[in-house]
């Protein structure tokens, strides 16, 4: 079965899915932000598993559970901030998604939701990184047999309308 790749405008924290990605910090001691927001919906758990860790290289992904959430594991990447383009961001990118969707299998993790890595604090242009994010996930999807859908969670209507054009393009 081919996994299917769609778009919803929805607060992450509120989907029923296997995993959530956080878009963390190196720290991944909490943020603002989605990891803010995760963290309130998953409680003080959360950060304590999180302090165990020792926190997360840029492109680089791990994973606990999802403590309150409805989601039962949490994949916090950590995105590239963006210096213009000319600091390998691109590349960083793509490694977090290659590296959630790693992480996530050793879950065996069958839905899993993105948010938009890197394109609120950490400003990487939105329509640039929604390119690198479908191309990356497109590229690896095929790897995880247990994977059926990956869910690009936006968070207003015209993120999502971005997503649902590059999408609707062929892969
Ligand atoms: P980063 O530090 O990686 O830039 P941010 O959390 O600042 O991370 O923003 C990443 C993206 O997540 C932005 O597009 C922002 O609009 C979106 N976002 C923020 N809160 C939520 C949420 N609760 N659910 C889904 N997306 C969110």
């Amino acid at each position: 079965m081919p996994v299917l790749l769609r778009a919803v405008q929805a607060d992450i924290t509120t989907l029923a899915v296997d995993a959530i990605v956080n878009a963390a910090n190196t720290s991944l001691l909490g943020g603002g932000g989605v990891d803010g927001a995760i963290h309130r919906a998953a409680g003080p758990a959360l950060l304590e598993e999180c302090r165990r860790l020792g926190g997360c290289d840029t492109g680089d992904a791990k994973l606990t559970r999802g403590h309150h959430l409805p989601a039962r594991w949490v994949v916090h990447t950590v995105g590239p901030v963006w210096f213009g383009g000319t600091r390998g961001e691109p590349a960083l990118l793509a490694a977090c998604y290659r590296r959630s969707l790693e992480v996530a299998a050793a879950g065996a993790v069958r839905s899993i939701a993105f948010p938009s890595i890197s394109t609120g604090v950490f400003g990487y242009p939105f329509e640039a990184a929604a390119q690198v994010a479908v191309a990356s996930v497109r590229a690896e999807v095929g790897r995880w047999p247990l994977l059926e859908e990956v869910i690009f969670c936006c968070f207003s209507s015209g993120d999502l309308a971005e997503y649902q054009a590059l999408l609707a393009e062929q892969g």
